[in-house]
């Protein structure tokens, strides 16, 4: 599998530069696309899904140009959008029974089989008999899967499933991706830094409708080593610190201290202690080199 995704930009009428000239290649495995609130996620997710149309570019689904042949990726494509509507008053397992005559499934045995199947990757299966508009965020959120599995699709795109969600119910979520990420391609975004820690083999970090950085979490965080300082500070003292060092987070502690961290090639001053990188400094990183171009 592999989707190449070359100059793509997009302005909405409004003037929101969505997309800006991003260049994007992502083959098998599981792919988290993290960044901030407006970065332009969604708008990716719906281009490649081929429900919106850039102003130019180009996107290429294993050599098929699917802005030209949209049905080529979206006979393959399970696609789970952020929000999505109201369920009537049906039971997962009609429901899903439904969806799978919708999608052409015609032997009543064949359904039988996929939507057990779907339902146990899901962790839905006990609660098959009861209302899919009675269950939970995170419950919908699988039920989401669930039913894009019926398919089989070669490629899935998930748009900020973990929003919303309580711990217990992102962790369960996250468990059903990683299940599916061992057979499937799925595309995941996030502005959760844990989620793609958890569980992508790679990673880009999107602002301003660009990627800013792409990897394994392993060579982005890999690519910091030795240049991450932390120190404690009085809270007053953070702008102060925020003037004179390159700092890219600071975490409160309980006593009336910050913990920051500072990117520098060199040891900033004799109170800085190297610190191990982590995915968040890159994350931070990323955006902070972003607005200062900016
Ligand atoms: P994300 O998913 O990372 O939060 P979006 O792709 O939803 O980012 O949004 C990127 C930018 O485009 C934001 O500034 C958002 O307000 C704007 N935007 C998104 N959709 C539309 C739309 N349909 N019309 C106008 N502006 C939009």
């Amino acid at each position: 599998m592999n989707l190449k995704i070359t100059n793509l930009s997009k302005t909405y009428k409004n003037g929101v530069k969505a997309l800006d000239n991003l260049n994007l290649e992502i083959g098998t495995g599981m792919f988290g696309l993290l960044g901030p609130n407006g970065a332009g996620k969604s708008s990716l997710m719906r281009t490649i899904a081929t429900l919106q149309k850039p102003d130019s570019g180009s996107i290429e689904f294993d050599g098929t140009d699917i802005l030209q042949d949209q049905m080529s990726l979206r006979k393959v494509l399970g696609y789970l959008p952020q929000e999505f509507g109201v369920y009537p008053n049906m039971s997962a397992e009609s429901l899903l029974d439904y969806f799978a005559q919708l999608k052409g499934i015609s032997s009543k045995k064949e359904r039988q089989e996929i939507i057990k199947q779907v339902l146990e990757v899901t962790n839905l299966y006990e609660v098959r008999m009861k209302f899919v508009n009675g269950y939970s965020g995170g419950m919908k959120q699988r039920f989401g899967i669930a039913q894009l599995l019926l398919n089989n699709p070669k490629l899935i795109i998930v748009d900020e499933p973990t929003s919303g969600l309580d711990p217990a119910e992102r962790h369960r979520f996250l468990n059903v991706l990683r299940e599916i990420g061992t057979n499937h391609t799925v595309i995941f975004s996030t502005h959760i830094v844990d989620d793609v820690k958890e569980l992508c083999n790679e990673v880009a970090i999107l602002n301003g409708g660009k990627i800013l950085t792409k990897g394994t979490p392993t060579a982005v965080i890999a690519a910091l080593q030795g240049t991450i300082w932390t120190k404690v500070i009085d809270r007053e003292s953070l702008e102060e610190n925020e003037k004179k060092f390159n700092v890219i987070s600071s975490n409160y502690n309980q006593d009336n201290t910050l913990n920051i961290r500072v990117q520098s090639t060199e040891q900033p001053d004799e109170a800085f202690v190297m610190a191990v990188p982590q995915l968040e400094d890159v994350y931070f990183v990323a955006l902070k080199k972003d607005t200062v171009l900016c």
